[in-house]
């Protein structure tokens, strides 16, 4: 079997895993990723978005005090306000790298179209998204980071208790990479494809590698699991578990 030694071992290239290897490329880490499909169209955002959510939008409903207070609030569902609202108080800086990578989020004018939705406490910016996860990829390229595609994390590896990296499995070729890492990073998604819709059909929509796997290796590997439950900057309905008409989000809660 082949071992890869690296600093930061990302696993799951979507949009998280994507900011998480340029960081931490550009804190001077070598960084190895590895992704179950591709990276310039794997995740949610792989097809396209057309909206990013907004926290703390600079001329939005929240300002920090009262975005913090509302994390805080959210905890009664198992959540931990404090990851919460660094997801708000990180989102506009987001944006603003996506600009830095070529993502074309504003108007012709230079402005952005933003939606403020105020019974939610809720705002973000719509455009026109397509190429978001394409111009990621490119930009983690730019990084010199090592991807290996179609290369699923089946465990992790532990020794003493700490996590000291995964394995690999390519699900074209059939063979498995011991990689062996300073620091572990799971990005694999939310475990979208795991919810039987009130029609019977699994979340059709979420991409088909979202299977759950961050929560399922990160248990065996004894880690605590919190913030299961999808984290959304709208809290009105996370704190109340209101089915939201017309919304896909709201179907998770239901108690069916
Ligand atoms: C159809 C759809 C439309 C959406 N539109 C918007 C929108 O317009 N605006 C918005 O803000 N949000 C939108 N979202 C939500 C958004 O896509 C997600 O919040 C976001 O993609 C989460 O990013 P992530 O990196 O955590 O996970 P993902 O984007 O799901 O990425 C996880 C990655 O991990 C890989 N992976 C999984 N398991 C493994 C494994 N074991 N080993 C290696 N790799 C693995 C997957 O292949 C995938 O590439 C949308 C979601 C969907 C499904």
């Amino acid at each position: 079997m082949e071992t890869i030694k690296t600093d930061v071992l990302v696993i799951g290239g979507g949009i998280a895993g994507c900011f998480a290897a340029i960081r931490a490329r550009e804190m001077g880490n070598s960084v190895l990723i590895l992704e179950k499909s591709s990276l310039r169209r794997g995740g949610g955002v792989g097809p396209g978005m057309d909206h990013i959510n907004m926290g703390i939008w600079p001329k939005g409903l929240l300002n920090p005090e009262t975005a913090r207070q509302k994390a805080i609030l959210s905890k009664k569902d198992l959540l931990d306000p404090n990851v919460v609202f660094a997801m708000d108080k990180g989102a506009y800086a987001r944006l603003l790298d996506l600009e830095k990578f070529g993502v074309l989020i504003r108007e012709d004018d230079g402005s952005y179209r933003v939606w403020e939705i105020p019974e939610r406490r809720y705002s973000f910016v719509s455009y026109r998204g397509r190429q978001t996860k394409v111009k990621l990829a490119a930009a983690v390229a730019a990084t010199g980071a090592k991807v290996l595609e179609r290369t699923m994390a089946v465990d992790l590896l532990t020794q003493d208790g700490k996590v000291i990296g995964a394995v690999g499995f390519d699900v074209r070729e059939g063979t498995l990479t011991a990689c062996l890492a300073k620091a572990t990073i799971v990005c694999t998604g939310d475990s979208g494809r795991q919810y039987l819709e009130p029609d019977g059909l699994f979340m059709t929509y979420q991409p088909t590698t979202n299977t759950g796997d961050a929560q399922a290796v990160g248990y065996r590997a004894g880690a605590k699991c919190t913030n299961m439950e999808y984290i959304y900057m709208d809290y009105v309905s996370l704190r109340t578990g209101a089915a939201l008409p017309g919304s896909s989000h709201s179907r998770r809660w239901a108690p069916w």
